[in-house]
């Protein structure tokens, strides 16, 4: 009997995480099929419950759901708590443990991909949703120098900002010497090329950019104000390269795109319902082929 592992979001007609997780599994000849679970709001709950029979292994969780999960598992890592999002549940006998992989895809793909280390560096986070909230803990935790968050909606800005230098302060961090300085600056400052003067990496948390959203083919940054040298992030991953992405081509820049996080973080959720190594290329392989195919 096949065991299996389920996408909970809605919608997920676009989802490429089927094609690259099933290529995952398949590779270790594993028994187990990964699904796209379509879960509207108020099928959240059963959908959770379902979880809990035994022929499942654990889930991903995505947008709109990552945060309203939280409440409904018997667990949850420290470092999805901070964050207040959960992307993926590993069933472990009767009890569901909620997990954050967000975080560390992004600092995977930004090591071995964009080669850069974050220790010393200055960074201007552009976005304050749910997927920012976990690139800015995992920069402070990797000791970044300084982050600048601008986001459209101030008041959401701020509380990310709140939250990370409380996390700074707590003193039951201090021997891990914490030190990221934080700031905010209005979504204005985004056409200042003074805003990006001094930074080493520019990464675009917002969905600007997204194929099917309503700012679909639009970059957030002009070339004017992308510094030459300075990597350029765009979590978003399809299409692939972004509008945001080219414009920094021509401006000089470094990039690195949205599909090496997306896959590091279902590798990072791979290891923990399977215990095995991902097999990365193979995964990357078969997810820009996915994207390409969706162009
Ligand atoms: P979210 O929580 O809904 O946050 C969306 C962000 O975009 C907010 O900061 C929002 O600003 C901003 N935004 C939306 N429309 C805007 C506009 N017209 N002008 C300026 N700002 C705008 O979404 P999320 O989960 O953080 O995801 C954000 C993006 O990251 C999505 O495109 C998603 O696909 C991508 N993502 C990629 C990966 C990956 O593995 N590569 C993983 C997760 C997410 P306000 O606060 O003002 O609304």
């Amino acid at each position: 009997m096949p065991k299996f592992i389920g996408l909970i979001g809605y919608p997920l007609k676009h989802s490429i995480s089927p094609y690259f997780q099933q290529a995952a599994l398949d590779y270790y000849q594993l028994d187990i099929r990964y699904e796209a679970w379509e879960t509207g709001p108020r099928k959240l709950e059963p959908t959770i419950a379902k979880l809990r029979e035994p022929q499942n292994l654990g889930a991903n969780v995505t947008v709109p759901h990552k945060e309203a999960v939280l409440p409904l598992l018997d667990e949850v890592a420290n470092l999805a708590s901070l964050i207040g999002a959960v992307n993926t549940i590993v069933r472990r006998d009767d009890k569901l443990l909620g997990f954050n992989t967000d975080a560390d895809g992004f600092l995977q793909a930004l090591h071995k991909e964009g080669h850069f280390e974050p220790e010393g560096k200055r960074v201007v986070i552009l976005g304050a949703g749910g997927v920012a909230r976990a690139v800015c803990f995992a920069l402070v935790r990797e000791k970044a120098s300084s982050l600048i968050i601008v986001n459209r909606t101030p008041a959401r800005a701020k509380t990310l900002a709140d939250s990370l230098r409380s996390h700074i302060r707590d003193s039951s961090l201090r021997s891990e010497g914490l030190k990221t300085e934080v700031t905010t600056l209005p979504w204005q400052a985004l056409n200042l090329g003074k805003t990006f003067g001094r930074c080493h990496l520019i990464v675009n948390c917002t969905t600007i950019g997204m194929k099917y959203s309503p700012q679909e083919g639009q970059s957030p940054l002009s070339l004017a104000v992308i510094p030459s040298g300075v990597l350029v992030y765009d979590l978003v991953y399809n299409p692939c390269p972004t509008p945001l992405l080219l414009v920094a081509e021509k401006a000089g820049a470094n990039t690195l795109d949205g599909l090496a996080m997306l896959v590091y973080q279902g590798a990072a959720s791979f290891e923990l319902w399977t215990g095995r190594e991902p097999p990365v290329d193979i995964m990357l392989k078969r997810a820009r082929e996915a994207i390409g195919g969706e162009r």
